[in-house]
């Protein structure tokens, strides 16, 4: 029986990629061993590794100059490598637009290496808006910002113009839409959301930007380090380097982020349009932030919970529970999400309000 998948992450990934990654850790390029026990420095890994390099740069077009790593740690390692690789040693200062738990998280490591100034917040509002209007000072020596706010759901849809260079977490909305990448100066993002599974970090940054700080870094914690090796420093976690490359071929084939995006953008109207039009629901982000990737939502009548929940579950959806700092509900409708799962979750919508509105 087929499971509708909406868990915010680890989360749902294309059908036919899980298919070829299970292959390859029985059988992996008809070698007749296991992609997860040969060498890194096979040429048949390496060729993994040059693939999804190149996949990242071609489907995020981005120009010369920039450098493409998959590292371990997760997202939050990159917290603290942001800041210990890019705040100067003397005098460092960084802007920090807080929209949520994991902007929060990133502020209080990098309040470790220098003055870290918080210029904007919804902290107040429980996160549900992305703050505007704000100025970043000139003197900083980059402003860190968080695409999408996977627990609440909101998502920034305009990058301000910043003379310093523009950092941005974008775990949960990596290649989800089509945009200029160029703008950007290092975009890191944790694979478990809308690449591949739980164990990788893709890291992407103008190689201008680097060696700037006058800081002596560690060594595993300095992207130089994993430039130079081309992310080959030390064993890097192969599987899901390699179930990450899948997933790019995939957007590729699937006509890039430009085709992502129109899917991507088809699937939000369908549920949000149902949240607004069904008396029983509400939605908790502002409208003009709300995301394609998170759909957040709460019932009008929480005395009504366990039978919607006994309905969604009995048409075989899984992960729509709620992030604890928000409750109700979330859909998360990653890329890999078909719009027949969307259509399923707002058919239920529809039939508990018949049932009970
Ligand atoms: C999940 C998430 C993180 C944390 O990722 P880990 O890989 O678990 O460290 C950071 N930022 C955002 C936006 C996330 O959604």
């Amino acid at each position: 029986m087929k499971v509708h998948n909406f868990s915010a992450g680890p989360s749902i990934l294309p059908q036919e990629v899980l298919q070829q990654a299970s292959d390859a850790v029985k059988n992996f390029d008809g070698l007749n061993l296991s992609l997860i026990e040969i060498s890194h420095r096979s040429k048949n890994f390496v060729a993994v590794m040059d693939e999804a390099i190149a996949l990242v740069k071609k489907l995020l077009k981005l120009p010369e100059g920039y450098s493409v790593m998959f590292l371990q740690g997760g997202a939050s390692l990159q917290f603290t490598m942001v800041a210990q690789n890019l705040l100067k040693a003397q005098n460092g200062k960084a802007a920090y637009l807080n929209t949520g738990t994991w902007a929060s998280k990133a502020l209080k490591e990098a309040k470790l290496f220098g003055e870290i100034l918080e210029i904007a917040s919804s902290k107040d509002k429980n996160f549900n808006f992305i703050p505007k209007g704000y100025n970043i000072p000139e003197d900083v020596d980059y402003f860190h910002c968080t695409s999408n706010n996977t627990i609440f759901g909101t998502q920034m849809h305009d990058f301000s113009n910043t003379k310093a260079p523009l950092v941005c977490d974008m775990s949960s909305d990596i290649f989800c839409r089509d945009m200029d990448y160029s703008k950007f100066d290092l975009i890191y993002a944790g694979a478990q959301k809308n690449m591949g599974p739980a164990g990788t970090t893709l890291v992407i940054v103008r190689d201008e930007i680097l060696g700037k700080s006058g800081r002596e870094i560690p060594t595993m914690l300095n992207y130089e380090t994993h430039i130079k090796k081309e992310s080959m420093f030390n064993t890097p976690p192969v599987f899901a380097v390699y179930v990450s490359m899948l997933t790019l071929r995939w957007i590729d084939q699937n006509g890039g982020l430009p085709a992502i995006e129109k899917k991507n953008r088809a699937k939000a109207d369908l549920i949000y349009g149902e949240i607004d039009s069904n008396p029983m629901f509400i939605g908790t982000a502002e409208k003009e932030d709300r995301s394609l990737m998170n759909v957040t939502f709460l019932l009008k009548d929480d005395a009504l919970k366990d039978e919607f929940d006994a309905m969604w579950k009995a048409a075989n959806i899984n992960g729509l529970n709620g992030h604890r700092d928000v409750g109700g509900y979330r859909a998360s409708i990653y890329n890999a999400m078909p719009i027949e799962s969307v259509q399923v979750l707002v058919d239920v919508m529809k039939a508990f309000t018949k049932k009970f509105g």
